[in-house]
């Protein structure tokens, strides 16, 4: 069997024509666009990467961004304090703040600080607790987990009754994946650095999200026959034969589970993408948050 290629990019271009022409559209009627503040502390050459492209994307689908950058060495005041003034400015609509954090700032002070109409990561405490939560609905839910859904969603898994297995607990992906199989009825098992026999607890799940930062650490013999895999894992190898001297590979064997899965996520071009355009259509609702906001206190 080969399995079908979940195309994110093809998913995630729909999504950036459908904001783009929305942004249009608000700023003919109301005379503004959806605004993004992006908060980068220190110099990480990833993040300053990521963040670069986040705000490429946004100015493509006409999303304004404002970009702040903070020495490595800011102190806790003055990153909280250039949240809480961002979550005063009218034009700013969505916050950002690149994680991970330097080690001594206090990462959930500082989300805190966040206001939650503006949390368009989702990772406000209050906003993951209302993911935690029966009959809560969360403002807005992280964008690489709700990613990871849009595509099971459009590749036709079914969730309800499903064994789904999540590889990794982190707070930005694995934790918020299985909340999100488990709104839509699957029965979730979350494995992590300390599961015993990974292979066959993955053997089990007929949705497998894979997030553990190993590459190509998921083999065929993992892998349910006809199975949903999402390949969450971004990982930078070595290749000497590669223009640059390396590439990017996912946490699964691609080539290999190809041949057993029913659907599969390349990795690049599966998640990735659609994590992007998560962050853009959740700027965009926040900026349709406000605008009602507005009219309700008309
Ligand atoms: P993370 O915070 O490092 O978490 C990794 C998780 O994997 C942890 O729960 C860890 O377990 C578990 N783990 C580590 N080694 C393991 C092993 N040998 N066996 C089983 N579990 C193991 O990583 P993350 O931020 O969730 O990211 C995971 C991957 O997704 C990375 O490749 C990252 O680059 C990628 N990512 C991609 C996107 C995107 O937009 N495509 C966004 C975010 C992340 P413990 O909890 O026990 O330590």
């Amino acid at each position: 069997m080969t399995a079908k290629i979940i195309d994110g990019e093809a998913v995630a271009s729909r999504i950036r024509d459908r904001v783009t022409e929305a942004t249009a559209k608000m700023e003919q009627e109301h005379g503004f666009r959806p605004g993004l503040a992006t908060v980068l502390v220190g110099e990480n050459p990833a993040s300053a990467q990521y963040l670069r492209m986040k705000r490429n994307r946004c100015k493509k689908v006409g999303i304004e961004s404002f970009g702040h950058e903070l020495p490595a060495d800011a102190d806790q005041e003055t990153v909280e304090g250039l949240v809480r003034h961002l979550g005063a400015d009218p034009r700013v609509h969505g916050i950002l703040v690149q994680l991970p954090l330097p080690g001594h700032l206090d990462e959930e002070a500082v989300l805190g600080a966040t206001p939650l109409t503006k949390d368009v990561d989702g990772f406000h405490p209050l906003n993951i607790g209302r993911l935690t939560m029966k009959g809560r609905q969360p403002l807005f839910v992280p964008c690489t987990p709700a990613g990871a859904m849009t595509l099971l969603e459009e590749a036709g898994a079914r969730f309800e009754g499903a064994e789904a297995v999540v590889l990794g607990r982190s707070n930005i992906v694995g934790m918020p994946s299985a909340l999100l199989l488990i709104h839509r009825n699957a029965t979730v098992t979350v494995c992590h650095s300390r599961t015993r026999d990974l292979p066959a607890v993955c053997r089990r799940a007929d949705i497998l999200i894979a997030a553990v930062g190993l590459p190509q650490m998921v083999k065929a013999d993992w892998v349910k026959p006809g199975a949903y895999v999402i390949d969450v894992g971004s990982n930078r190898v070595d290749d000497p034969t590669a223009e640059r001297g390396y590439r990017w590979v996912g946490d699964v064997d691609f080539d290999e589970v190809k041949e057993i899965a029913g659907a599969i996520t390349p990795s690049p071009g599966g998640v990735g993408p659609m994590t992007i355009a998560g962050l853009l259509q959740n700027t965009l609702r926040a900026a349709e948050m406000a605008i009602g906001a507005g009219r309700e206190s008309e």
